[in-house]
């Protein structure tokens, strides 16, 4: 981005009678080489206006010197394609000035302000959104209990290629122990058969899921939109499984060759 810098400094809100803006001004031109101008009140129509003005005329890198960032977001929301930057003139140090304080030191961290603002922006660059070029679109719904079969089915409804994994060798998770469930209909008084059979029965007919029984995901890796999942039988050991714990007595028996090391083989 090619980018065109303008610098506002508003005086108002006390700040134009605490603060020598000429001076201020002088900063931002001489060391910052950008323009800058000035006005009674940067937030309103007129002050706007002033700003707009020159982004029509190819300002595209705003430096607004006055009042908290975390005030006036909209007024100065001048549209994504536009870095805006502000300097908190007014609360960090107009507002929280001592009475007695000695204004070269005020001009001076007033001027400090407006040399960050104008640093921030001349470093600041407009995000680029990653995009892969190829986006899995693939889902994998880890464990086939009550939770994972209604994931799996939304999910499948939605139109995606879903494969569900489940650790015993069969989906229905604790709910299959149930003998009822609680009411899903008014009047809401009546336990009910439980359901879970039917969601069973309906991942499975389900033509774009996978049920993968008996089975762990042993290792994920990739990112976010790329995923690579490995699987293995369930309760196998692999050389991806997170290490299990080794007390210290326990260490020493493994160093002796009086006990089998829980972690051996295992990635380091
Ligand atoms: S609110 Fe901000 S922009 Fe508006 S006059 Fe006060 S310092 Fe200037």
């Amino acid at each position: 981005m090619d980018k065109k810098y303008g610098a506002y400094i508003c005086t108002g809100c006390g700040i134009g009678d605490a603060l020598d803006i000429e001076a201020l001004s002088g900063v931002v031109t001489s060391e910052m080489s950008m323009d800058c101008k000035t006005h009674q009140a940067l937030c309103g129509s007129e002050g706007r206006a002033l700003i707009e003005g020159d982004i029509a005329g190819g300002v595209n890198t705003v430096v607004i010197c006055g009042c908290s960032p975390r005030v006036m977001e909209n007024e100065f929301n001048f549209g994504d394609d536009k870095i805006t930057v502000r300097g908190n003139i007014r609360e960090q140090v107009v507002w929280c000035r001592a009475e007695d304080a000695d204004p070269e030191y005020v001009q001076e961290l007033a001027s400090d302000y407006v040399r960050m603002a104008c640093t921030r922006a001349q470093k600041t660059d407009l995000p680029e959104p990653y995009q892969l070029e190829e986006m899995s679109k693939k889902i994998l719904v880890m464990g086939g209990g009550v939770a994972g079969l209604t994931a799996a089915t939304e999910a499948a409804k939605a139109g995606y290629e879903v494969t569900l994994v489940e650790k015993s060798d069969k989906l229905g998770g604790k709910a299959l122990e149930w003998r009822k469930q609680l009411p899903t209909k008014a009047p809401w008084t009546d336990l009910e058969d439980p359901s879970v059979s039917a969601m069973v029965s309906e991942v499975e007919a389900a033509s774009n899921i996978t049920v993968k029984t008996s089975s762990e995901v042993a290792r994920i890796g990739g990112s976010p939109g790329n995923f690579g999942v490995t699987f293995k039988a369930a309760d196998e050991k692999s050389e991806w499984d997170a290490p299990a714990k080794v007390a210290v007595d326990e260490q020493d028996l493994i160093d002796k060759g009086e006990m089998e090391d829980p972690n051996a083989g295992l990635k380091p």
